[in-house]
């Protein structure tokens, strides 16, 4: 690989580039402002906070309260709408200015379509789809951690040579911080030269389709191959405890759930109060999106099922058996909509 444009010793900073929508933060931008706080706190290094669009500014304020010590402000037409080349522009061209020791985005499309970008472009290393991040204790390097190749491998990866050190993190992986309206950063604009040609593709025309938010679930429902596909049982218990649907890969991929409810390694990552799970066997690349969950009650009628290791509350039955009764049971004495 050749040489990135800066080397270790020449780099210093957290940043995080920030996605917005509607006249909003992303949740995810939000999650990696608080967990990019604590790190840079580790590193002894300020954070950043990247807010590219038009007429994007007012946001920069709820990204002060969230930690950023200060936002980059680069506002332009071009830069209205996601496209990869004038973001990639723009980014290299402050990140060779600023040298930043690491970049952080949300790995959602635009900031894994971003991402993938930058790094080719500043000849670094990427860690996609982490599902945690810290420090080393000794190098002091930025440690991601990923699930591997689709056999359980859990790898924590760094990147020691080259920088800025980047990584993407999946929605859902970490907290939001409170807000903290006493915190104080500034507001940096920046000067921004892009003409039409920096943008050889255009957006015609966007539609969204409102997809389902489980990672901003209390309480989930989930269920897998063990269900058999009814997942009309699943809704019921679901609406009995006030709570969302989700589900493991193989029932997304036999029909019975639309994707955006899928948990895991290429689903979300959730962090409910309660998750009860269904049918689930407890593949690692499932219980990496649960793990977190306050309390996780179990149902799988095979006892030695890997899923009970993730369970505090595991029951080794058939769950026709079990969840009809327990539906009714929440019948006679419902529980508060909130916990
Ligand atoms: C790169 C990669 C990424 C992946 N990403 C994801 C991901 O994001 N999310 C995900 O979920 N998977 C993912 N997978 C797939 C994952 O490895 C598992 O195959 C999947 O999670 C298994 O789904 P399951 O538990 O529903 O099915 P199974 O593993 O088939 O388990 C079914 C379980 O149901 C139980 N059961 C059967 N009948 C009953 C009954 N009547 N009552 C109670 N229990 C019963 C069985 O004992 C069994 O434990 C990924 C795989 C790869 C290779």
């Amino acid at each position: 690989m050749n040489a990135s444009p800066y080397s270790p010793e020449e780099a210093s900073g957290v940043w995080v580039y920030l996605e917005h929508r509607d006249g909003k933060l992303e949740g995810v931008s939000l999650e990696l402002l608080g967990r990019s706080r604590e790190l840079a706190q580790e590193t002894g290094e300020s954070l950043t906070a990247l807010l590219l669009g038009e007429q994007v500014e007012p946001l920069a304020e709820e990204a002060i309260a969230a930690g950023a010590d200060r936002v980059l402000v680069a506002e332009h037409a071009l830069l209205g709408q996601y496209t990869t080349e004038p973001f990639t522009k723009v980014i290299t061209g402050l990140i060779v200015e600023q040298r930043p020791n690491i970049l952080l985005l949300g790995a959602t499309t635009n900031g894994r379509d971003l991402a993938g970008r930058l790094a080719v472009r500043l000849r670094t290393g990427l860690t996609a789809d982490c599902t945690d991040l810290s420090i080393g204790p000794k190098s002091g390097l930025l440690l991601g951690e990923v699930t591997g190749f689709g056999h359980g491998i859990l790898a924590t990866i760094e990147c020691p040579v080259h920088r800025p050190q980047m990584a993407t993190v999946r929605p859902g992986v970490f907290p939001r911080p409170v807000a903290d309206p006493t915190h104080s950063g500034k507001v940096e604009r920046v000067d921004v030269i892009l003409s039409a040609s920096d943008q050889p593709v255009r957006v015609v025309k966007q539609t969204s389709r409102r997809a389902a938010d489980v990672t901003q679930a209390e309480r989930l429902v989930i269920g897998g191959r063990g269900m058999e596909g009814d997942f009309a049982l699943l809704r019921r218990l679901a609406k009995a405890v006030h709570a969302d649907v989700g589900a493991t890969r193989v029932a997304v991929d036999q029909g019975w759930v639309r994707e955006d409810r899928m948990i895991g390694q290429t689903g979300s990552v959730t962090r409910p109060k309660l998750a009860i799970i269904c049918g689930a066997s407890g593949a690692m690349q499932f219980t990496v999106g649960v793990k977190d969950s306050e309390t996780i009650i179990a149902i799988n009628s095979d006892p030695e099922a890997p899923i009970f290791e993730v369970a505090d509350y595991c029951v080794a039955e058939d769950a026709f058996q079990v969840i009809p009764p327990l539906i009714e049971a929440l019948r006679r004495e419902p529980v508060e909509e909130k916990s």
